[in-house]
């Protein structure tokens, strides 16, 4: 068994816990600062979720990546709109409570890294990597990313094999010696298996049956809490290189 030199992580129900909530919600947010009546906002809102809804089946059944700005824009709610910035920064505080790191990322990070082992984050994004970046740095875990990818970035989701060769890249590291980790099997299993890197899934999200991708994948460990992952490592390098 290869040594593993870098660990790779999902973001949403990965580094940071995964939460249930009306999508619609998020767009209202959105809409009710570009419109000026309740029916309006409830209308746009609508049809900004039915558009990004495209998106995320694009990106899972075609592994093709968009941005949140082009779909806003498409609908005409783009960044030169006179009322974006105020629209953008409503929804940005609609989602604020549910992008924050679990408190076991910085010591399962700063553990890894004692091992000499690299931290790498590969997300399915709509979001810039600006924006998370800022979140890691609001929550203190930025310096410890060697290399991060978003897919708003790249051309491809996961799984596609690209979108994990790129991350495996961004922490200069084999794809054969790098472990990922995530919440879906489909995404954060069998996609990384597909470039010879082992898999860990965290599967504690209650991920909406629409969003599923049955898959015949099977984890190299599971990790019932991100505080795990240290210790899984650990074990396989303790047997690596024999
Ligand atoms: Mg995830």
């Amino acid at each position: 068994m290869r040594e593993v030199r870098a660990v790779i992580f999902d973001w949403g129900g990965t580094l940071t816990p995964w939460h249930s909530f009306d999508y619609t919600a998020q767009w209202v947010a959105f809409a009710t600062e570009v419109t000026t009546s309740d029916a309006e906002a409830a209308e746009l809102s609508g049809r900004i979720l039915a558009a990004e809804e495209v998106l995320w089946r694009q990106a899972r059944e075609e592994h093709v990546s968009a941005r949140v700005e082009e779909l806003l824009e498409e609908l005409g709610y783009g960044t030169g709109h006179p009322a974006y910035s105020r629209a953008r920064s409503a929804y940005d505080r609609f989602w604020e409570p549910h992008t924050y790191t679990d408190p076991h990322v910085r010591p399962l990070w700063e553990s890894l890294r004692e091992q000499g082992i690299r931290v790498g984050v590969l997300s399915n994004t709509i979001w810039s990597r600006e924006h998370h970046r800022a979140i890691f740095d609001r929550d203190g875990v930025l310096p410890l990313i060697d290399g991060d990818v978003y897919s708003s970035e790249i051309p491809w989701t996961k799984p596609h094999p690209e979108a994990f060769r790129a991350a495996a890249e961004a922490v200069d590291t084999d794809p054969a010696d790098c472990v990922y980790v995530g919440d879906r099997v489909f995404e954060d299993v069998h996609g990384p298996q597909q470039v010879g890197m082992r898999a860990v899934l965290v599967p504690h999200s209650d991920i909406p049956t629409a969003q599923r991708v049955a898959v015949d994948a099977r984890p190299d460990a599971v990790a019932q809490s991100l505080a795990e992952v240290a210790g899984i490592v650990h074990g396989w390098n303790r047997h690596a290189g024999g």
